[in-house]
């Protein structure tokens, strides 16, 4: 089929996600007919590089020996079978497996099928384990502001949104939001967009305390009076900033616990990186701090490893850099690879056991998808941690984010970048009309998505978080490839750069939901 065919039969029966679609139809889209390595390719046969690891999840790149090898085999065997009510090969060496890798003590593995059901299967167990425990008040949680968890409704409600969210508000259970601790302070009206691998919003100005509850207004979009209660004593260097940061955003979930605890079930992070938020660090110490929350206040701690696990910061897990264990883990995205739609809920044995005893007692998790634990996936994760394992590849990680963030330093310059984060293979580079006062570009020309569009001419596939420009490429992504990638970026951003005045700065994003479906 031409690609013009191929792009009629898209614009005429396909609905995309997280897409404004009247844009979409007005567009040609790229259609990607094969891939190789980090490299995918077009209906034309223009080669680009896989800048976003198609959507975070990419490993070991494309068209991966070991694990095509691995899916044909189990092919041969058989492509799915049901894990209620029988066990599967795959599934069992698996569970094995990943908890072998994981942070100590968990013990159990809850399979489903995308990051989303991930999140929702850990909140789903959160409220019954206290349910079983005799704690039918504890149904309410923690999260921290701008997180993402997934689009169901429970995703929703944890990683709430309000720009994408306002009409599922009803749907919506209670949660108490905590401010996160972004890097560099707050500015009125400035800051990054934030939607998950693309939608975008508008700037999310930071609290380090807001408690939004359901059906309240939630107080996104609204600068805060005071940004922080405890202000940064003048002329202290970069660590204490980060320790500052640090004591805030703990406050700030602590004061919600201290009011709360009694009825919450669970805090939610995600740990190191908040990914869909526009890729924002947390300090040092930041997930530990949270486990030792918990533990004090006797709720459960949920890590949304669903974005950050399998290497992507430089460590299997973000967890271990804070030698954290959470009591539920979820994992997602890299777990295959990158290749199939496999996802787990990892459990301590703790948690288990609250689920055990006659089936009249009704302490069973009644949950289930059809295609939980499906044997082609689970053969393509054991391939892929295999040879994770075998190259090194978390390693591999470490050291090239090290030679990534050498080749990001000079964007630092320009003047429509405000700030860079990274963490090993994540990163945000926020774009803005001026540096000087960090103020926004008007989110209707939709400059993230137009910078995104404009590397494309480089071979370079890029996605934005509103007006901040994600690079998540797949993990075996050398530095050449690191490199043409930053190389890319740099004419475009320093076009940007040059057209100052073109693009018009705002004083308020405001409360504007844009398309970034590129
Ligand atoms: N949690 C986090 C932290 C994520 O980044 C994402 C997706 N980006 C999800 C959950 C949802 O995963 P999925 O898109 O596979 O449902």
């Amino acid at each position: 089929m031409t690609t013009e065919q191929l792009q009629n039969l898209d614009r005429q029966y396909v609905w995309h996600p997280f897409t404004h679609m009247s844009l979409w139809l007005a567009d040609d889209p790229i259609v990607i007919t094969h891939g190789e390595g980090v490299y995918v390719f077009d209906s034309d046969g223009r080669r680009y590089i896989d800048g976003t690891g198609s959507l975070w999840c990419n490993v070991h790149g494309h068209r991966v020996p070991a694990i095509d090898h691995a899916i044909r085999a189990q092919l041969d065997k058989i492509a799915h079978s049901t894990l209620l009510g029988l066990a599967g090969e795959p599934s069992i060496l698996l569970a094995e497996k990943l908890i072998r890798i994981a942070p100590p003590g968990l013990a159990k593995v809850f399979y489903s099928d995308s990051g989303a059901t991930a999140t929702e299967v850990a909140f789903k167990i959160a409220v019954q384990y206290w349910w079983n425990l005799g704690h039918p008040e504890k149904t309410e949680f923690v999260a921290i502001e701008e997180a993402y968890h997934g689009d169901t409704v429970g995703g929703m409600s944890v990683g709430m949104t309000s720009a994408f969210h306002k009409p599922y508000r009803p749907l919506m259970f209670k949660v108490h939001y905590a401010g996160h601790a972004s890097s560099p302070p707050p500015l009125a009206g400035g800051g990054r967009g934030k939607g998950p691998e693309g939608p975008v919003q508008s700037a999310q100005p930071v609290s380090s305390e807001t408690s939004s509850e359901l059906n309240s207004e939630p107080k996104r979009g609204t600068p805060p009076a005071d940004p922080s209660p405890h202000p940064l004593p003048q002329g202290e260097g970069e660590k204490s900033l980060a320790a500052h940061r640090l004591e805030s955003q703990l406050a700030a979930i602590e004061q919600i616990l201290i009011r709360h605890h009694r009825t919450v079930a669970a805090i939610s992070i995600e740990p190191l990186v908040m990914g869909a938020a526009g890729m924002i660090v947390h300090p040092p110490g930041f997930t530990r701090g949270v486990r030792e929350l918990a533990d004090k206040y006797d709720v459960l701690l949920i890590a949304d490893e669903v974005a950050t696990g399998f290497g992507r910061t430089g460590r299997m897990f973000a967890c271990e850099h804070d030698s954290v264990t959470p009591d539920l883990l979820c994992i997602g995205k890299g777990l295959t690879g990158g290749y199939l739609p496999v996802a787990a809920t990892l459990a301590t044995q703790k948690i288990f056991d609250a689920f055990l005893g006659h089936p009249w007692e009704g302490r069973t998790f009644f949950h289930g998808h059809t295609f939980t634990g499906n044997a082609l996936g689970c053969a393509a994760a054991l391939a892929s941690i295999d040879l994770m394992e075998q190259t090194h590849l978390v390693q591999q990680v470490a050291t090239y984010a090290k030679i990534l963030a050498e080749y990001l330093e000079p964007l630092k310059a320009l003047s429509c970048v405000s700030e860079i984060r990274q963490a090993g293979y994540m990163v945000g580079i926020d774009l803005v009309a001026d540096r000087a006062t960090r103020r926004p570009f008007d989110p209707k020309q939709r400059i993230g998505a137009e910078i995104c569009r404009r590397v494309r001419r480089h071979g370079v596939l890029l996605r934005p978080l509103g007006d901040t420009i994600v690079i998540n490429p797949p993990l075996v992504t050398q530095p050449p490839q690191l490199a043409e990638i930053v190389a890319a970026l740099k004419i475009e951003l320093s076009q940007l750069a040059a057209e100052a005045g073109t693009h018009a700065g705002v004083d308020q994003r405001g409360d504007t939901v844009i398309a970034g479906d590129f």
